[in-house]
């Protein structure tokens, strides 16, 4: 097809996706020490803002690194110094092109091998300091210890734990109050995500705060909750796997009995094709 009109007919799409991207806002809330959250479309976004400039963990979409800007300016904060990316989605990578023109972008290998294969992706949004297990970051007099966690949610996930600050964000090691999205073609794995927020459980203190992927900010006790509900969920299914139950049946019993979990995204019947295609 000719080039210039099959640009004419992806417009409409294009607007489509800044018009979602226009009504999207950007809420801040301060988390401990120097750390705060931010909220739009997409992945939490952990803040850092100090005297050593800013830090931020995971971008969102590219159509609001100018709103990112502003709310880190409303923080006291500039164009970030330092990106780190949990994991290589589009909702926590989105804005790397844009903030990699000034600042540097970290992140585990498999981010950076992931966003390489993606055609089309901006090369200056590209990680340029990689690691394979975890690397400490000195910034805003923060201890921040970023650690690789094995096939989960995908296989290049890291949390991050600014331990001054008593905070982990956890990427998408934590969908707070949501049945996970577990991506099993990039290497994810349902029992290794369980068993991932259990070593972070062991790991950090009990008062440390935690800002998830996805959904409200939390505390060790919720996180808990969390892991019970995938641990009792994820036996729940196999067990009527096992038995022939059908994919919709089991569904809608986890609708009676774990109200609120489904959602947009991984509804209670994606949540059982996945422990599925898991065990398959
Ligand atoms: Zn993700």
């Amino acid at each position: 097809m000719n080039r210039v009109l099959f640009l004419v007919l992806l417009m409409p799409l294009l607007a489509g996706a800044d018009d979602r991207f226009a009504k999207v806002e950007i809420t801040a809330q301060h988390v401990a020490g120097s750390v705060h959250m931010l909220q739009g479309a997409g992945g939490n976004i952990g803040v850092s803002v100090g005297i050593d400039g800013t830090l931020i963990v995971d971008d969102q979409y590219a159509p609001l690194a100018d709103k990112i800007v502003a709310a880190l300016g409303d923080l006291g904060g500039d164009r970030p110094k330092l990106v780190l990316n949990t994991h290589y989605h589009g909702d926590h990578t989105g804005s790397n092109p844009t903030f990699g023109r000034t600042g540097t972008i970290v992140s585990h290998d498999n981010v950076r091998v992931r966003l390489v294969g993606q055609e089309d992706f901006e090369r200056s949004g590209l990680p340029v300091v990689t690691y394979a297990d975890r690397i400490n970051v000195h910034f805003n007099d923060e201890e921040i210890e970023v650690i690789h966690l094995p096939s989960g949610h995908t296989d290049g996930d890291s949390v991050v734990w600014f331990k001054t600050a008593g905070v982990i964000h956890q990427g998408d090691h934590y969908f707070n109050g949501m049945f996970p999205y577990v991506d099993i073609d990039a290497g994810g794995n349902v029992d290794g995500f369980i068993s991932n927020l259990e070593s972070v459980v062991a790991m950090i203190p009990a008062d440390t705060k935690i800002i998830p992927g996805h959904g409200p900010l939390s505390d060790v006790a919720r996180l808990q909750e969390n892991i019970d509900v995938l641990k009792a969920t994820s036996t729940l299914i196999r067990e009527k796997l096992e038995t022939g139950a059908e994919v919709s049946d089991i569904a809608a019993d986890l609708d009676l009995d774990y109200e609120g979990w489904s959602w947009g995204f991984i509804t209670s019947e994606r949540w059982v094709q996945t422990i599925q295609k898991n065990d398959s």
